[in-house]
């Protein structure tokens, strides 16, 4: 298929006339092509963004915004089955899984249109002033024309987390997407613009981060960058941004911890233990990488651990029953054995896993795998993997256990499981993370703030947080007429 950059409601040859091969990572063979995006289709696309942003989008109701943004949800709904098979073959994400983000991505353009419609409810914010001289407002305006920039680990979700609270807010949005996983995002725009989203509103370039991602960093055209990846590049981008003061927003990596205590009922906690640590082949910014163990309870949860990674059916995601697939791509699998090499060299024990599973002699498949006798210093304890490698230590008592817990760079999330709902609560509260969850892993409640601490990010996605992240307060304040001097000196005074 000739697919294009998606620029003002149409899509377009890149200038470059290069191209990025898609492949799938079930089999390493490339299946289609995105165009590689360059300086001057970032540069159309920005223009078009800003021409939509001053001729009318920034003008317009939330009311009107609520309206396209319902049609999105449908035209999603309606093209449920196509975007779920795409994201599965471009990404390599088990079937139901690329489902599950299907279905989540239809609720979230539902949710923010909801919330679209609260600005109008909502108006102009009173502001409480001492004295009667002044009143004061705040309106919420949208910021303007936002880059965004987005991960391969879950590429509609990720579009969609910035995409739809930016058209609620009244902002137009210039998404740079994976170069290794851009088709499901070119798909979703052409439902957007079906769906009546004005042209120019949102725009698409694919390309890679070095040239079209960093293009769309430092274009002057752009009021916000919103992104989302690793720490590395997150850093990159800030200092990039920093140069003519763009807002940026943050969303980075982790090396999340999942403390068990003494007092759990062993197979669901076993099972929330396993979901975190593989789920989307590990794959996930709050992956729950690091299990912090009681250690009265450890030989027999990590035996019971080891029974179930190693049940996990592994295959193609289109496989029936299939629950892990395969990494996204070669670098990835050669990054994540890297590791798995360096935790075996450095000492510690392999439970499972380390290799790719038998019987795949092609794709990038690496199987479950798990760590015991992890020292504080391994890499394999300290950085963020992103693939489905678990590290495991032993620990004594509930301080030892949140002292481990935070000893880390990243700040994104953390869990705890133990029936004692008073010591999950206490243990919650004292885990530095943006995200806790108590006796569950991993959910994402797209009504509530996702984002991290320390280096795992600044600002915050999904509910009202992200809508927020899209607005500007503007104060607005007047003098009223006969309403005194309030607080002030006479002006005689004043003048001397
Ligand atoms: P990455 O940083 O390599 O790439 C992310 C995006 O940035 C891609 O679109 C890439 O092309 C672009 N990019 C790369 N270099 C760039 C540059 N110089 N200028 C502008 N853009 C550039 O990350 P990745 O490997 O795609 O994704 C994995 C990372 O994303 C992990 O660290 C993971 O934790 C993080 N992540 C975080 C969240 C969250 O919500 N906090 C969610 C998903 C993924």
């Amino acid at each position: 298929m000739d697919r294009g950059l998606f620029i003002g409601s149409a899509f377009i040859a890149g200038r470059s006339g290069k191209r990025i091969q898609c492949i799938d990572p079930a089999t390493g063979e490339p299946f289609d092509s995105v165009p590689a995006g360059n300086a001057a289709d970032v540069d159309a696309a920005v223009s078009a963004a800003r021409k939509a942003f001053d001729s009318g989008w920034k003008r317009t109701s939330g009311a009107e915004r609520a309206k396209v943004l319902r049609e999105i949800s449908k035209g999603i709904n309606a093209n449920r089955d196509g975007l779920a098979a795409l994201e599965t073959r471009d990404n390599g994400k088990p079937l139901a899984e690329s489902y599950i983000d299907v279905d989540t991505i239809a609720q979230i353009y539902e949710m923010y249109a909801g919330l679209a419609e609260g600005l109008d409810a909502k108006g102009e914010e009173a502001v409480d002033l001492p004295g009667e001289a002044m009143k004061s407002t705040v309106a919420y305006r949208p910021i303007g024309v936002v880059g965004m920039i987005t991960p391969w680990n879950f590429p509609l979700e990720q579009f969609t987390w910035k995409v739809a609270p930016a058209i609620a807010a009244g902002c137009c949005a210039v998404v740079k997407p994976s170069e290794f996983t851009s088709l499901s995002s070119l798909e979703l725009a052409r439902i957007i613009a079906d769906a009546g989203l004005p042209a120019g509103v949102l725009n698409v370039v694919t390309g890679t981060g070095p040239e079209a991602g960093e293009a769309l960093v430092r274009h002057p055209g752009i009021d916000k960058i919103s992104f989302t990846g690793s720490t590395a590049t997150g850093k990159h981008i800030m200092r990039i941004a920093a140069e003519d003061l763009k807002r940026v927003s943050l969303e980075l990596g982790g090396k999340n911890p999942v403390i068990v205590f003494d007092d759990v009922d062993i197979d669901p906690a076993v099972e929330w233990v396993a979901f975190g640590a593989f789920v989307n082949q590990g794959q996930v910014c709050t992956a729950t990488s690091r299990l912090l163990i009681h250690d009265t309870i450890a030989d027999r949860f990590l035996k019971r651990l080891t029974e179930v990674a190693e049940a996990i059916r592994i295959g193609s995601g289109n496989a029936e029953g299939v629950k892990m697939g395969p990494l996204v791509s070669q670098a990835q699998y050669d990054k994540v054995m890297s590791y798995i090499e360096a935790g075996r060299k450095a000492g510690a024990t392999l439970l499972t896993g380390g290799a790719r599973p038998a019987g795949f002699d092609k794709g990038y498949f690496v199987a479950p795998t798990i760590f015991s006798d992890v020292a504080d210093d391994m890499t394999i304890w300290t950085d963020e993997i992103f693939g489905p490698v678990l590290s495991v230590m032993r620990f004594k008592d509930e301080a030892e256990a949140i002292r481990r817990a935070n000893d880390t760079p990243y700040g994104l999330a953390a869990t705890v499981l133990s029936k004692d709902e008073a010591r999950a609560e206490r243990v919650a509260d004292a885990l530095d993370a943006g995200i806790t969850w108590q006796n569950c892993n991993n959910m994402v409640v797209i009504q509530a703030p996702w984002g991290g601490v320390k280096k795992s990010g600044m600002g915050r996605e999904l509910g009202r947080w992200g809508l927020e992240s899209f607005l500007e307060p503007k104060q607005k304040t007047r003098w009223l007429p006969g309403g005194g001097l309030g607080w002030y000196e006479v002006p005689a005074a004043a003048g001397g």
